[in-house]
């Protein structure tokens, strides 16, 4: 037998010899508390004086994973935190698994399993962790719910109106999405392609930073009112005026404090006689009070809602994106590198990208290209923005499918307005023309420039961000326009390449390569936008300098003494002679 067989015997084994120990029986299968269960034991175990009995479930793949742990009922039990609708106990937390423990252990894990869930039915009973539920409030209020709404709406910004639209697909089913108004929803139907029959917009009665709700809910507006009235009567009151301007149905979102942060839930009015409610008054025109009493019975439906806003998707992967959102760069170049750049900006928390590029994606362009096949055909700009609505669905991106020149006659206005433009054409000429607006143009926003070495040898980003000495054309060399930082000494035009048979020709370089230069030019860029960034500055980073000698390339001597794979950052220097940024 192999290591898991031996280890499944001795691992049941120990398994029985402990519930034996503590009286706990064995289950048969159809007696098991959820799918994907090995085996299972039921038994008591003492909480707060009280005789609870629970299911202890090995999970297939115990002892790499935790136990279960049900209680086999919740009638002699108090409502409780940390318990589910499955009367499942929940022992630590599932979202991140981190718990690290010995699993040759066995009987340590069963006894510190029933430990842990002992310490909860206790503390439920005691009613000593009831602050708990605040801190998951809406996972409780999330249970048994009508509907989900997506939001795109961060809780954290001073909310005037909101809306919820409603989108009806060809089969019938609805997606609700809460929006601060009809265009931020709209852009949402739009960028999640959601294909609509119709949309209906309803408004939207925002309560802030109200307290939280501790379970159980309100299931009927007679226990929501009675709830508000005792702290808080102005919030029956518009809660009121409100359903009675809507006929008595509406949607209620509201935000609370939990943790130091705020978090959004939501429910629904419906009525269910709006004739009965009338009686004796013009539809809408009841007073409170009736009101108030004549829908006292009806059920209040809660909502899930599922944020898709920036905000939240960044705040899970642990940035700070600061006022990142507020940004705007305008990125020249949709290419191979352009592409990861703004991608990687909205990524890190821009929430404005305009970008530039007269191109369609070519199959040949897709090796080292943010986009895919499917994109063929489709310009570039619109390639990219889909990619990037794709995972920030409420991020502004601004498609100009024309060359730069074009751009700027059309958008000047727009593209002045921007925090940063970055180049990642390749293309000296306008790369210098962009240096002279730079200059000449007081309005013009700093600039970062992008580009790669043929085989990747060299990854450059130069930021010209301060109208000092020290431009961009200070770094080319007066003779030849080559880049005086350059790596490989002989200049790109020698290293073009034709494909067999074909008209195209390329730089030879890897995504790899490609990666190198739009991290470092994201990096200068976000230094830049975090107000980081006091001077002219360039960094290079040296690739794999292996392939120099395998390609006969002559490697300038200015990275002798820099190792392949790092990073070097370097102050531009004046050229005496500099027409564009001297005197
Ligand atoms: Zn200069």
């Amino acid at each position: 037998m192999g290591y898991l067989e031996d280890r499944e015997v001795s691992t049941l084994d120990a398994s029985r010899t402990y519930f034996d120990g503590i009286n706990f029986t064995e289950l048969h299968k159809p007696d098991f508390p959820s799918g994907g269960t090995k085996a299972a034991w039921k038994g008591s175990i003492q909480c707060a004086g009280q005789a609870v009995e629970i299911i202890l479930a090995l999970p297939k793949d115990f002892p790499d994973v935790l136990p279960k742990i049900y209680l086999t009922s919740q009638e002699n039990l108090p409502l409780m935190p940390h318990i589910d609708e499955k009367s499942f106990v929940c022992t630590y937390d599932t979202d991140t698994r981190q718990v690290t423990f010995f699993s040759e252990d066995i009987e340590g894990i069963l006894s510190d399993s029933i430990d842990k869930a002992r310490k909860v039915i206790s503390d439920g009973i005691n009613k000593e962790n009831t602050i708990d539920f605040v801190d998951e409030m809406l996972a409780y209020w999330d249970i048994g719910i009508q509907f989900p709404v997506l939001s795109v709406v961060d809780p954290q910004t001073t909310l005037q109106t909101l809306i919820i639209a409603e989108i009806q697909n060809q089969n019938k089913s609805i997606v609700r999405i809460l929006a601060e108004n009809r265009e931020a929803a709209a852009k949402i139907v739009t960028n999640m392609k959601l294909t609509g029959v119709s949309t209906k917009y309803h408004p939207v009665l925002f309560l802030s930073n109200i307290s939280p709700f501790i379970p159980p809910f309100p299931k009927t507006n007679v226990e929501l009112f009675e709830i508000f009235d005792r702290d808080a009567p102005e919030i029956s009151k518009s809660i009121l005026e409100f359903l009675n301007k809507q006929k008595y149905s509406g949607y209620i979102v509201f935000s609370t404090s939990i943790n130091g942060q705020l978090a959004l839930g939501g429910w629904f009015h419906r009525p269910q006689n709006i004739k009965e409610i009338s009686r004796g008054f013009r539809p809408g025109h009841l007073e409170i009070d009736t009101l108030k009493t004549r829908i006292a019975g009806s059920i209040i439906h809660r909502f899930k809602l599922i944020r898709l806003d920036s905000k939240r998707i960044h705040s899970r992967v642990g940035l700070d994106t600061g006022n990142l959102r507020n940004k705007t760069v305008c990125v020249v170049g949709c290419g191979s590198i352009g592409s990861k750049v703004a991608f990687n900006l909205v990524r890190e928390g821009v929430g404005t990208i305009i970008l530039v590029d007269d191109e369609v994606l070519k199959p040949e362009n897709v090796g080292r290209h943010l986009c895919g096949i499917s994109s063929w055909n489709q310009n570039k700009v619109d390639a990219v923005e889909s990619r990037i609505i794709d995972h920030y669905p409420d991020v502004k991106v601004i498609c100009i499918p024309e060359t730069f020149h074009q751009a700027y006659i059309q958008h000047s206005e727009m593209i002045n307005s921007a925090d940063l433009v970055i180049s990642c054409t390749a293309n000296l000429a306008l790369e210098r023309t962009l240096n002279n607006l730079f200059y000449t143009n007081p309005e013009f926003p700093p600039l970062i420039f992008s580009w790669t070495e043929p085989y990747g040898i060299a990854s450059h980003a130069l930021a010209i961000v301060q109208r000092s000495e020290g431009c961009f054309e200070c770094c080319l060399s007066p003779k030849n326009l080559h880049f005086l930082r350059e790596a490989v000494n002989s200049g790109p035009d020698t290293f073009f390449l034709n494909e067999a048979g074909c008209q195209t020709s390329f730089i030879p370089y890897s995504a790899l390569d490609v990666d190198q230069a739009a991290t470092i030019s994201t990096r200068l860029s976000l230094r830049l936008l975090f107000g980081e960034l006091f001077e002219n500055i360039g960094m290079a980073y040296l690739g794999d300098i292996s392939k120099a000698k395998t390609h006969n390339i002559k490697l300038s001597k200015q990275y002798d003494d820099i190792a392949a794979f790092s990073n070097i950052t370097y102050k531009v220097k004046k050229w005496d002679d500099c027409k564009v940024c001297s005197g």
